[in-house]
C-alpha cells in the first residue's frame, strides 16, 4: 500500500498546524455540528474533521468512528491534502490502486466510498480535510459536493478564528509580562533613588546647622530652595512607588460598601473640609467588587481635588452614580461620578491631567501637589477593569465619571451628569 507522498511544504504545514494548537484539543460543539450536518447531507454513516499531523491523522470531530486518530500511512486524507483545490472523491476504494490494500479498506471500518474537502488556511496551507465515508461504493450528487465544500470552508473559518484568538491571547500575555517588568523596573528605580535624595536632604540640613552663621542671606535662600526641591523629589518618588505598587487586584477582590468608603474619606479629609465651607453630597451608593484600600485612595483623590481646585466660597462635591443598560448588553452598567463646583479644567487640558506629574498650575498653587493623583486614580480604576473620564458637558466645575468592572467601548458617551439632574432630588446633603 503506497503511503501518500509528503506535500512539498510539509515542514511549514506542520508548523502552521502546531500554531493553531488544535491537535489534541477538547471536543467543540461547532465542529461536532459540522460533521453531523455533513453526514446528514451526504447520507454517509461516517464524517470527520481530520487533521494531518506528522505521523497520524487526528479527528477534531467525528461521527460513526470510535477511534480519535489513525496512522498517517493509512489516511485517505493524507492523499486529499496533496490537491488542495479539489475534493478527493473515491467511488470504490477496492478498485483504486492507492487504497485497495489499505487496512481501513481490508478491515474495519471497511471504507469503500471516500470524499474529502481539504481545509486550506488563508496562507494556502492544507491542514486536513472535512471528509465523509461509507462502507458501500457510491458517489455524491453535485449539491452534496457543493455542501461538503461549503462546510469545509466553515471548518477552516472556525480554525482560523481559533488561530486569531490564540494570537490575541499570546499578545495579551506578552503585554502583561512587559507591563509587569516595567512596573518592577519603575519600583526598583524609584526605590534606589530614595536613598541618595534623602541623603541630599539630610546633608543640606547638617550644612545649615554647622555653617548657617557663616552664610549670607542669598546662600541661605539657595539652600532653602535645595531643601524644597529635595522634598518635592521625595514626594514624587513616593508617588511613583505607590503608582508602581498598584498591581493586579483579581485575587484581592471583595464586596466593598462605597458608602463606608465615602464616610472614611470624609474623616480623612476632615482638616481640609473644616478649613472652608465644604459640603459633600453623597447619594446612597451601591456595593462593588473591589480592593477597599485602593477604592479609598480613588475616592479620596477625586473628592479632595474637588475641594482643592475650588475658589468658590461654598465648595460642594457631589458623589453619585447612574445605572444604565447599554446597547444589547444583558447586564446594566453602573458609572460613578464625583462632581464639584470648582475652577473646572479647560477642555484642551483634560487629556493631560491623567499624565503623571502633570499639573496645570504653579507648583505651590492650590495647596501644591505632585500631579500624580489622577494618574494613580486612573490606574486604580483600570486595574478594577473600569474606565475614568471627564464629563465633557458638565458646566460650573469638573465632573469625573468612572466605572468599576466594565470598560465596554464607547462607555464614556453613555453617562452625563446632565441626565441625572432629576435624580438629584434623592441626594441627601451630608454636612460635616
Ligand atoms: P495634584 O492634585 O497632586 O496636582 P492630580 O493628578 O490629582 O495631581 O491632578 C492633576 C492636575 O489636574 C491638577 O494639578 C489640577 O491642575 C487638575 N485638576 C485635578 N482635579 C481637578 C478638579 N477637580 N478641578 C480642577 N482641576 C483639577
Amino acid at each position: 500500500m503506497p503511503a501518500a507522498p509528503l506535500p512539498p511544504n510539509e515542514s511549514v504545514r506542520l508548523q502552521s498546524l502546531a500554531d493553531y494548537q488544535i491537535v489534541d484539543s477538547l471536543p467543540e460543539q461547532e465542529y461536532d455540528d459540522i460533521v453531523g450536518i455533513a453526514a446528514r447531507i451526504c447520507r454517509t454513516p461516517i464524517a470527520l474533521v481530520s487533521l494531518i499531523d506528522a505521523d497520524r491523522q487526528w479527528f477534531k470531530a467525528r461521527v460513526g468512528v470510535d477511534v480519535a486518530q489513525t496512522d498517517r500511512s493509512a489516511a485517505f486524507c493524507a492523499h486529499a491534502i496533496l490537491h488542495q483545490d479539489e475534493v478527493l472523491a473515491v467511488r470504490d476504494a477496492t478498485q483504486d490502486p492507492r487504497f485497495l490494500d489499505n487496512p481501513l479498506v481490508t478491515g474495519a471500518p471497511h471504507i469503500r466510498f471516500y470524499a474529502g474537502s481539504p481545509l486550506v488556511t488563508p496562507q494556502g496551507i492544507a491542514l486536513g480535510t472535512l471528509c465523509v465515508i461509507d462502507s458501500i461504493p457510491r458517489e455524491l450528487s453535485g449539491e452534496q459536493l457543493m455542501s461538503l465544500k461549503a462546510l469545509g470552508r466553515q471548518t477552516t473559518s472556525l480554525i482560523e478564528l481559533r488561530g486569531r484568538t490564540n494570537q490575541l491571547e499570546k499578545y495579551r500575555s506578552e503585554l502583561e509580562r512587559s507591563n509587569e517588568a516595567l512596573q518592577e523596573f519603575a519600583y526598583a528605580a524609584s526605590h534606589d533613588l530614595k536613598q541618595p535624595i534623602r541623603g541630599i536632604g539630610s546633608l543640606t540640613e547638617f550644612f545649615v546647622e554647622d555653617y548657617g552663621d557663616q552664610l549670607d542671606d542669598s546662600a541661605k535662600e539657595k539652600l532653602e530652595l535645595i531643601r524644597r526641591l529635595t522634598d518635592r523629589a521625595q514626594t514624587m518618588i513616593d508617588q511613583m512607588l505607590y503608582y508602581a505598587r498598584v498591581g493586579s487586584v483579581v485575587d484581592r477582590l471583595q464586596p466593598v460598601d462605597l458608602n463606608e468608603v465615602v464616610d472614611q474619606v470624609k474623616e480623612n479629609l476632615f482638616a481640609l473640609i473644616a478649613s472652608g465651607q465644604v459640603t459633600i453630597q453623597s447619594r446612597q451608593l451601591p456595593s462593588v467588587s473591589g480592593e477597599p484600600v485602593l477604592l479609598n485612595e480613588l475616592f479620596q483623590n477625586l473628592i479632595s481635588n474637588g475641594i482643592k481646585y475650588n475658589d468658590n466660597e461654598s465648595k460642594t462635591v457631589e458623589v453619585g452614580f447612574q445605572t444604565k443598560r447599554i446597547g444589547d448588553e444583558d447586564e446594566p452598567v453602573t458609572a460613578f461620578f464625583v462632581a464639584d463646583n470648582g475652577i473646572g479644567i479647560p477642555k484642551r487640558m483634560r487629556p493631560e491631567v491623567f499624565t503623571i506629574f502633570r499639573r496645570l498650575h504653579a507648583a505651590d498653587a492650590y495647596g501644591g501637589g505632585s500631579g500624580a493623583g489622577l494618574t494613580i486614580a486612573r490606574k486604580i480604576v483600570e486595574t478594577h477593569g473600569g474606565r475614568i473620564w471627564i464629563d465633557p458637558a458638565y458646566q460650573g466645575g469638573t465632573c469625573f465619571w468612572f466605572t468599576i468592572g466594565s470598560s465596554a467601548a464607547g462607555i464614556e458617551n453613555e453617562f452625563r451628569h446632565d441626565n441625572i439632574r432629576s435624580e438629584r432630588d434623592v441626594c441627601h446633603a451630608i454636612g460635616i
